[in-house]
């Protein structure tokens, strides 16, 4: 059985709410032992969490996924934030980081250059429509 949530998703720039993302969730039910020992990321054992929410947990950590959202919407410029100390402090590991997932997602790289290209194009034809009237 599966169930679907919307988690919600952010500008890391500006922390400001983009759009809802659909999720689904397996509603299975696998023990947290049968998980790890599965490999699994997420379990699902059918009890409600402490917030009244009926869906998967993280493995690692047994956190429910709704209640993680709900955190994460509720402290997003916090946690940008910091995220972005971290990289500053890091730049180095990122610099390299950067470029391994460039060398192994070539094919999603390029396509991402060719639609920021085309978002600039957009923005740019939308100026001058402002700047003529
Ligand atoms: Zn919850």
């Amino acid at each position: 059985m599966q169930k679907i949530i919307n988690v919600g998703r952010f500008d890391t720039q500006t922390t400001n709410f983009l759009k809802l993302v659909r999720i689904n969730i397996c509603m299975d039910e696998i023990s947290r032992k049968d998980a790890i020992e599965k490999g699994l990321m997420r379990y699902y054992t059918g009890k409600r969490c402490r917030n009244g929410h009926l869906s998967e947990r993280y493995t690692s950590t047994r956190v429910c996924i709704e209640c993680l959202s709900d955190w994460r919407a509720a402290n997003m410029p916090k946690i940008v934030a910091r995220s972005n100390e971290w990289q500053k402090r890091n730049r180095p590991h990122m610099r390299q980081y950067h470029k391994q997932w460039r060398e192994r997602n070539a094919d999603r790289w390029r396509e991402l250059l060719i639609r920021s290209a085309e978002k600039r194009k957009r923005a740019k034809a939308q100026q001058k429509d402002s700047d003529a009237t």
